[in-house]
């Protein structure tokens, strides 16, 4: 695969005023039309650095996309700074210029361009301006062994000028539009993934990359030619099976699922407070399963909603199994469905006791067969916390549904 690399450039950057958006943009778009980028850069508006950076990113790639610094004001130095590193003269492009009156003409009409603009219109000899019809600074197109195009920061404008250059191809052989597969898993870590799959894990041809999801699930990734990418992502669920989600996510696997048996979904939550139902309710066509949710967060309501037995809750405490498990039955009946999950744990970032500490959930599934719950301990913020709970939830709903955890023996 031919590589492509990406220099941003600004001070705002650098200084980490500005989220580098332009580069993730631009990574993503050049990985979608077949080429390999290995190395995204940012410099500073200074002319020095943005010509090292230019130079050292031209070695051995057949592309390099910059943004940034073609504005007219005395920062802007990116076409100097490519001038330099072509030795080459700036000069004006007539029509770059004839662009900047036009474009200045339908933004402010009637106003005269200020002359500072003009320099705008200025590209190293033997180079070719490249049209921005969302702004007024035009781009710079360097064809040779390396190609370069530099395209301006913002981004909306640099955007629409980055897909219409790059759909051209400008040439640059050997670009073959790679597919890629996905693989969705849970219920592994991370390590554990490694050691199972980790002599697939090859950087090129196809590459695999490997992504923790913050709702807990684990995305593999292969992109290469398509027989050799669908090959490889064959490999990796058949050394995962068990683990592997038929959907993008626990939620979808789980209303997957739910659908297929013809099955209704009911939500008792406490220290999630909502974030169940609602990873529930993003998905389109939920309808047809979920009945509806109770955030039982006080114990009143546990008791008169959900019809907790009171001498169960002072003998146990709100966060255990019995309450959890009592929870998912009362909610099941509440909704009359077929399953139902419960909540209870301690958020945090206060509240936790050495039996009991910030971090503990416990959960519930409950079934005609049964109810089977399950404690975990997840680290970090309280926002961590409940949306980590909720996705064990759906873990294990989603165990239940495969028939992975028995009613008698699971409960602890
Ligand atoms: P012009 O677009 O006028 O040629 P420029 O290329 O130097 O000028 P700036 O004036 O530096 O662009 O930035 C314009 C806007 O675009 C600013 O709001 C800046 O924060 C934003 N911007 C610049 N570079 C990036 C980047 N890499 N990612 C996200 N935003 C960016
Ligand atoms: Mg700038």
């Amino acid at each position: 695969m031919p590589i492509a690399r990406i220099l941003a450039i600004g001070d705002e950057l650098v200084l980490g005023r500005t989220v580098d958006s332009n580069s993730t943009f631009l990574a993503r778009l050049l990985g979608d039309l077949g080429f390999y980028v290995d190395q995204v850069r940012q410099s500073g508006d200074d002319e020095t650095g943005i010509v090292r950076a230019m130079a050292a990113l031209a070695e051995g790639a057949s592309l390099v996309v910059c943004t940034g610094g073609l504005g007219p004001t005395a920062d802007d130095r990116t076409r100097h700074a490519l001038t330099r590193l072509l030795q080459a003269e700036l000069v004006e492009s007539a029509p770059a210029w004839r662009s900047i009156k036009a474009a200045w003409g339908q933004l402010r009409p009637g106003v005269i361009v200020p002359e500072i603009n003009r320099q705008q219109a200025l590209i190293p000899r033997g180079t070719t301006w490249l049209a921005n019809d969302r702004g007024t600074a035009p781009g710079i197109l360097v064809r040779g062994p390396t190609t370069f195009i530099c395209l301006p920061g913002v981004p909306h404008e640099m955007k629409a000028m980055a897909e219409r250059a790059l759909a051209r191809r400008l040439g640059i052989t050997g670009l073959v539009k790679p597919a890629v597969t996905e693989v969705y898993f849970s219920g592994i870590g991370e390590s554990t993934a490694q050691e199972r799959i980790g002599d697939l894990f090859t950087a090129s041809d196809p590459q695999v990359g490997i992504t923790v999801n913050e709702r807990g699930h684990i995305t593999l990734r292969v992109i290469g030619r398509r027989s050799q990418a669908e090959a490889r992502a064959l490999e990796l669920a058949a050394r995962l099976t068990e683990h592997v989600l038929p959907e993008p996510g626990l939620a979808p696997s789980v209303v997957a699922a739910l659908n297929h048996r013809a099955w209704t979904i009911a939500v008792a939550e406490s220290c999630t407070c909502g974030h169940l139902t609602a990873q529930l309710g993003a998905l389109p066509g939920v309808s047809a399963v979920l009945r509806g949710g109770v955030v039982a967060y006080h114990e009143t309501v546990k008791r008169q909603v959900l019809g907790v037995p009171a001498p169960m809750l002072r003998r146990h405490g709100a966060v255990s199994a019995a309450v959890v498990a009592s929870m998912a039955e009362g909610v099941r009946k509440l909704f009359a469905t077929d399953l139902a999950l419960a909540t209870s744990g301690v958020a945090g970032p206060d509240g936790g006791s050495p039996e009991k500490p910030v971090g503990l959930v416990w959960l519930a599934c409950a079934t005609t067969a049964g109810t089977v719950t399950r404690s975990v301990r997840i680290a970090g913020s309280r926002e961590r916390v409940q949306a980590r709970a909720a996705s064990a939830a759906l873990q294990l709903a989603w165990d239940v549904l495969n028939g992975r955890t028995a009613p008698e023996n699971a409960a602890h």
